[in-house]
């Protein structure tokens, strides 16, 4: 039988951290029997040896790419999540609601894809234009700094009344007007906006720096058709609520107007400020 260590492997394989390991090993489970002389069991560790090393560098080499392709999946989600996030309001901006056609695949907007998914399932859909009342005398008055940080505080106020578990989207439309689509029917969608505007008028900033109270003025529409081309429907929506949030600074601002189509005619309806 053959006595375990004391093997003079190569120097290569001697620097190998597998060898004690492997010599270990053989000697535990007695493999040196095996082997009818010295030279042969230290070819067969020498073999092992390789072998480790071969899977272990493959291995390494693996790990190491797999780690570099996650980094770069990360990297490019990070890049795409911050590209469709607004900085100052964090709501989502523009480039989520339209279509990007340049991207591969090419991507339709938010709300189209909102549209689709609501004909499908035949299931209502809302959208709301929320605007800040008078937000250019703001600027004028207290200063720009100060009118961004008032667009954020009323940011805030929404994306606080959002339900975003519930499906519900913010988007950041213009400098300060916000879209909010939500799927969760028009009725919800009355309470949660008309609950945005009272919260609105209620900020308060204890500073005469600031404005003392803030308002914003709001339209809404709903979906209201069974078919059609999600990609003409969307911006007819954008455009009903615009229109109803145009009523509303017309007929005196900090209000909320709702516009439901009904076939072939529209239909103003003015929401009455109520508790909620
Ligand atoms: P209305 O009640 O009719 O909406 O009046 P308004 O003054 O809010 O409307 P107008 O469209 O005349 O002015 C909007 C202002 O919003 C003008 C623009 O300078 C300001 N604004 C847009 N984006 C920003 C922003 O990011 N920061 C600040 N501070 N101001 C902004
Ligand atoms: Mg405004
Ligand atoms: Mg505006």
């Amino acid at each position: 039988m053959l006595e375990a260590p004391e093997i003079p492997l190569s120097q290569k394989t001697s620097e190998s951290p597998h060898r004690g390991i492997i010599l270990k090993e053989m000697g535990k489970k007695n493999l040196w029997r095996q082997y009818p002389s010295e030279q042969k069991a230290r070819d067969q560790v020498a073999k092992g040896l390789r072998h480790i090393r071969g899977n272990s560098t493959s291995n390494s080499i693996f790990i190491e790419q797999r780690r570099k392709q996650l980094e770069t999946e990360k990297a490019k989600q990070d890049l795409e999540k911050v590209s469709i996030i607004d900085p100052l309001t964090n709501m989502y901006n523009r480039k989520f609601l339209d279509d990007d056609p340049a991207a591969v695949p090419p991507k339709k907007g938010i709300l189209e894809r909102e549209i689709e998914r609501m004909l499908r399932d035949k299931k209502d859909l809302t959208v709301a234009m929320l605007d800040i009342d008078r937000f250019k005398g703001i600027n004028d008055r207290f200063g720009h700094q100060i009118g961004d940080e008032v667009l954020k505080k009323v940011a805030q106020t929404v994306l606080e009344h959002i339900r975003s578990d519930m499906g519900d989207f913010a988007i950041r439309y213009g400098g300060e007007e916000f879209l909010i689509i939500t799927p969760n029917g028009l009725d919800v969608a009355q309470k949660m906006i008309e609950r945005i505007r009272k919260k609105t008028e209620q900020i308060q900033f204890n500073n005469d720096k600031y404005p003392k109270s803030i308002t914003i003025s709001c339209g809404m529409t709903n979906l209201t058709t069974e078919k059609g081309n999600p990609k003409e429907i969307a911006p007819a929506m954008i455009k009903r609520a615009d229109d109803a949030l145009y009523k509303s600074k017309f007929e005196g601002r900090n209000q909320t107007t709702i516009v439901v189509r009904e076939t072939d005619r529209v239909k103003y309806e003015k929401i009455i400020p109520k508790e909620v």
